[in-house]
């Protein structure tokens, strides 16, 4: 904080409590930020007294108040240019680091170029790199800690990219996201001497890997409070949207049978291909029998079985889809039934495994409020809260401690959406560089608060614990503007 402002803060802060506490109940209601879901009711302008959590030496002036809307107004704006000022010094390295990552393409948990020049740029910017962490060895966790005690905001910087389309899905974006949110944070704590600690993980294997669920469960994000990262999507210029992804399981179901001769002696023969025509088409019926934001979907697996001979083998993957964790069992159940019915039927021996499920994406009301708001006032972007048919390893670690993950558009091509080889070309454009920065802005701006607002910080801790009253609700409809496919 500059010494003008702490000047004209402390002129603010030398009129008397009842004072302050009386424009603080005078404060229009339409200056205050609103929440985005029907629980109680959040205000964030009595949540500005971050000075609370400092211990400042007794010749240093005590830390002002921010009770009353202007001074709210000052604040914001003080600790955001600190934040847009950071992310501008950054801005040329952030995007070369970002073409480089896209120009070298690399699919989930073999991320080791990213990992590589990541790792080395944040030992540049100070942060301590732990490489290769939790025996994963693309994973990867930069460290900063200023002062004493503090929370610990989480960041995440995800870097795989698609078979044969490359980064079809942006996450070079999301990786050089998680470095600008990272470092701009370190320098606001630094600047207003707020102590804390920021963790940016590199996050390998989102792309069908769960690489997130993994580090989970290893203790990658015990002592996280809370975490947020960001994913770039189609839609209208300046959009972001705050809802919800579904949680998702991943089936691979085999069929063996006994070969024979197609043609002279085919009753000699189990027909593995033939029990999964009959899963097929089990679950293509049941698909009319399930609601509209449920998924099922899968392939055939490619077979070099001559055609004159009874295949013997047969292999399939599925990914199942459903709103929550809990709607998500009873569906994969019924997609299990489906596969056992044709083995039944084709007296085939058939086997099911299962991959790490991704949860249904909790987003916090409190952090998206709060967000919302940033981005919003300072940058002018849509606010939606449209849920998506698809699905990330984040929501595993939403379930686990408070979490944020906006969705923002870049510019595309009609049909252009993420997984197609023209959203690859929009992830490399200057113009999508752009909304990652602005977004990333709103993401530091929301993480400095986790870390020096204890009001704000027990309002986002009581969403998380109010469980699905305190998340974004799912809304898969057409209605809102912003559309994706992750
Ligand atoms: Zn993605
Ligand atoms: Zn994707």
């Amino acid at each position: 904080m500059s010494h003008k402002m702490l000047d004209d803060h402390n002129k603010i802060d030398q009129r008397n409590s009842s004072e302050e506490s009386e424009d603080h109940d005078k404060q229009p209601s339409s200056d205050r930020p609103s929440t985005l879901v029907n629980s109680e009711p959040v205000h964030f302008e009595s949540c500005c007294d971050f000075s609370a959590r400092r211990s400042l030496p007794s010749s240093v002036d005590p830390p002002p108040k921010y009770l009353d809307s202007s001074t709210s107004v000052q604040l914001m704006s003080a600790v955001m240019s600190v934040i847009e000022s950071t992310m501008q010094t950054l801005d040329n390295d952030l995007r070369a680091l970002s073409l480089q990552i896209h120009d070298h393409p690399e699919l989930m948990f073999e991320e080791r170029y990213a990992h590589d020049i990541l790792c080395d740029f944040m030992e540049r910017h100070g942060f301590a790199v732990t490489r290769h962490y939790l025996g994963l060895e693309t994973a990867w966790r930069a460290e900063f800690t200023h002062g004493k005690g503090g929370r610990t905001l989480g960041i995440n910087s995800e870097m795989d990219a698609l078979p044969v389309i490359g980064h079809a899905c942006g996450h070079n974006l999301i990786a050089v996201s998680g470095v600008g949110v990272a470092i701009a944070v370190k320098s606001a704590l630094q600047t207003y001497d707020v102590p804390g600690t920021v963790v940016l993980l590199g996050t390998p294997g989102e792309e069908g890997g769960a690489g997130k669920a993994v580090m989970l469960e290893r203790g990658g994000y015990r002592d996280i409070d809370v975490c947020l990262m960001c994913h770039p999507a189609a839609g209208p210029a300046g959009s972001v949207s705050l809802g919800s992804c579904l949680a998702m399981q991943s089936l691979e179901a085999e069929f063996f049978g006994r070969s024979a001769h197609a043609g002279n002696a085919p009753w000699d023969g189990t027909n593995a291909l033939d029990a999964a025509f009959l899963a097929y088409s089990s679950i293509s019926v049941l698909r009319q029998q399930i609601k509209p934001d449920h998924r099922i979907h899968g392939v055939i697996q490619g077979s070099k079985s001559a055609v004159n001979v009874i295949p013997d083998y047969a292999g399939m993957r599925w990914l199942v889809r459903a709103p929550t964790k809990d709607q998500l069992s009873v569906l994969v159940e019924r997609v299990k039934a489906c596969f056992e019915g044709a083995a039944l039927a084709t007296s085939c021996r058939f086997k099911l495994t299962e991959g790490i499920p991704y949860h249904d994406l909790r987003q916090n009301s409190v952090l998206a409020a709060c967000f919302s708001h940033a981005v919003s006032n300072s940058f002018g972007m849509n606010i939606g809260q449209r849920g998506f048919g698809a699905s990330t390893d984040f929501g595993n670690v939403s379930y686990a401690l408070p979490s944020l993950h906006p969705s923002f558009a870049i510019p595309t091509v009609a049909n252009g959406g993420n997984h197609t080889p023209a959203f690859a070309e929009s992830a490399r454009s200057t113009d999508a560089h752009k909304a990652t920065m602005t977004v990333s802005k709103g993401l530091a701006w929301t993480g400095f608060r986790v870390i020096a607002d204890d009001e704000l910080f027990q309002q986002v801790r009581g969403a998380y614990e109010s469980g699905p009253a305190g998340v974004q609700q799912l809304i898969l409809s057409d209605s809102d503007t912003h559309q994706t496919e992750l």
